[in-house]
């Protein structure tokens, strides 16, 4: 399995992040997706990816952060994206449910960063809450695109609008939670060559785990739901996401 998302570099993970690797080893997770979105996460990412041959790497403004986005971190970031396992841009996107930034700035900041990982040839990994209209009308004149919809929480029918547009779409732990059934029907739609696994710790923990500090090894958790929810085996959907997620981001291909 791979987890295509999560946060290590946050303080969460200060303490214990070594044994948090060796439990996603023991899990079976081979590789994982550290997602930045601000200044000092895209760096503590750069630091932590030499340490770790298993941790791949992303950089980008988080809508949440939009408003403190410089024309220095842009540097920075297209930079780094010659790094040797850093694999996309992001968490790129909008968040209308906190509007933590202006609406306005993260359009422009959402637009630039597309534009970017256009010239550059590079995946995007995109967050969108509450903002479909504004996120899909910023994607569609310059589909087809390579990336996912991460942490997805929209309807069907945004679900394939997504979908024709090129991206692959990932589930957090909502698809455990007993209220949320309308995502699980969502998620058992999605075509199953466009589906990532991930777990987006340290939030939104799965059942059992539920409120607890989420990690990678619990992405075993999403993808039993997956499966359950396909009526196909565990280890068919573990290596169809794996290669999902190898060819999406160009990660070695892993056993
Ligand atoms: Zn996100
Ligand atoms: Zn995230």
């Amino acid at each position: 399995m791979i987890d295509t998302h999560c946060h290590l570099e946050f303080p969460d993970f200060v303490d214990d992040r070594d044994a948090v690797l060796e439990r996603a080893r023991a899990a079976g997770v081979t590789a994982m997706i550290c997602v930045g979105g601000e200044r000092p996460r895209n760096h503590l990412i750069a630091d932590l990816l030499p340490a770790y041959p298993q941790l791949y790497g992303a950089y980008g403004v988080h809508p949440h952060w939009a408003n403190a986005a410089t024309a220095e971190d842009e540097q920075w970031i297209v930079a780094h994206l010659r790094d040797a396992r850093v694999v996309a841009l992001g968490e790129i996107g909008l968040d209308y449910h906190y509007d933590f930034s202006p609406r306005e700035i993260q359009r422009r900041i959402f637009a630039r960063y597309l534009a970017l990982a256009r010239e550059h040839g590079t995946p995007v990994i995109i967050h969108s809450r509450a903002a479909f209209a504004d996120t899909f009308d910023l994607l569609k004149d310059a589909a087809p695109w390579r990336g996912v919809v991460h942490c997805f929480s929209y309807s069907l029918a945004e679900a394939e609008a997504f979908l024709g547009l090129g991206l692959h779409l990932s589930f957090c732990g909502q698809i455990t939670f007993p209220k949320c059934d309308a995502l699980r029907d969502v998620a058992r739609a999605v075509p199953l060559d466009r589906l990532l696994l991930e777990t987006d710790a340290p939030f939104l923990a799965p059942v059992p785990q539920r409120g607890k500090r989420n990690e990678p090894a619990w992405v075993a958790l999403i993808a039993d739901q997956h499966a359950t929810l396909r009526g196909i085996a565990r280890a068919a959907l573990d290596q169809a996401t794996t290669s999902n997620a190898c060819a999406l981001f160009g990660l070695p291909v892993q056993a």
